[in-house]
């Protein structure tokens, strides 16, 4: 049965929002499991201990580990990122300092709750090299959200995550988002044309009016068309790579070898070649571009995608 994963984003330890409140109570009572991000700091800019809320913190994650289908993971300590400078808590910091980062929320949670998470996720998806170096430190942490590959872990790669989350109004972080029913339908489409398992992304503390209905009417498509809701360690155990009735498609490049090789067993029939040890490839098709690599080609200009207004401000900036 083909699972979606649904990670959601951006629990503060200690803050409970009514909106963060709406979206838990709504998993709980339908049994759904929730995959909740949680940064260990107490606010985003304040130092280790400022404006602590312990008692608060206790009684939220006490209440959130009761339920049986709610779950948590590491989602770093601040939540602190530089958006021009394109810089985070695991991007562009010491391996130390995100060591630091990942080990103040572990332990500060298991400090509160007893429980020791086994996956991380950086705040924005964002990682450099430093964030595998740091992660290695973390023999407990088994499961790595949108890393291609930390070693000794389980890496869900961002291919397999799809987001639905347009912006209400102005487009800046931490502004209100909704929940686009026909957004998640069109992306999450090729999964469920095969019914191949995804981790859904979700900020339910951004949302605005109606999203939750949204959220909810798509978690029942999915349900009709087979899906469950999982943990990250059942979703793990998932063949994420394809599903049961994947298409084979063929890469670009071998496009060309496997048209010889049908025109090759189509002349068989009256004239079979005589056996090599070597597959036989003609001059004309390593000289022909579509025998060539895919990414050695060209992307026609009619392809390329404008870079948008405010990328290009930014990159005006950093020049
Ligand atoms: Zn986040």
């Amino acid at each position: 049965m083909p699972q979606v994963l649904i990670k959601a984003d951006d629990l503060r330890v200690g803050a409970l929002s009514p909106r963060w409140r709406a979206f838990l109570e709504f998993c709980a009572e339908k049994g759904i499991h929730a995959n909740v991000g949680i940064m260990g700091g107490w606010t985003q800019k304040g130092g280790d201990d400022d404006h602590p809320k312990p008692a608060e913190a206790k009684e939220m994650l006490s209440w959130l580990l009761a339920q049986p289908t709610l779950h948590i993971w590491n989602h770093g300590f601040t939540h602190l990122g530089d958006r021009d400078a394109g810089t985070s808590e695991f991007k562009g910091a010491s391996a130390e300092a995100q060591a630091l980062a990942i080990r103040k929320t572990q332990d500060r949670v298991e400090a509160l709750c007893g429980a020791r998470m086994n996956a991380f996720g950086a705040p924005f998806n964002w990682t450099d090299h430093n964030t595998v170096v740091a992660l290695q430190q973390f023999p407990e942490i088994t499961y790595s959200f949108y890393t291609p590959y930390v070693p000794g872990k389980v890496n869900l790669h961002h291919e397999l995550f799809v987001t639905c989350e347009p912006f209400a109004g102005e487009s800046k972080p931490g502004a209100p988002r909704r929940f686009a029913l026909e957004q998640a339908l069109a992306r999450s489409q090729h999964f469920r044309d095969v019914g191949r398992s995804f981790v859904l992304q979700v900020h339910p503390n951004r949302w605005v009016e109606g999203s939750l209905q949204d959220f909810a009417t798509f978690l029942e498509t999915l349900t009709a068309q087979g899906y469950a809701a999982g943990t990250i360690e059942s979703f793990a155990e998932q063949d994420l790579f394809a599903g049961p009735q994947t298409r084979a498609r063929p890469l670009p490049h071998r496009m060309a070898g496997r048209n010889q090789t049908n025109a090759a067993s189509a002349g068989a029939a009256t004239n079979p070649p005589a056996r090599t040890s070597t597959p036989q490839v003609t001059a004309a098709a390593v000289e022909t571009p579509s025998a060539r690599p895919h990414w050695t080609q060209k992307v026609p200009t009619s392809l390329r995608r404008a870079v948008p207004e405010a990328w290009r401000k930014r990159l005006r900036g950093t020049r």
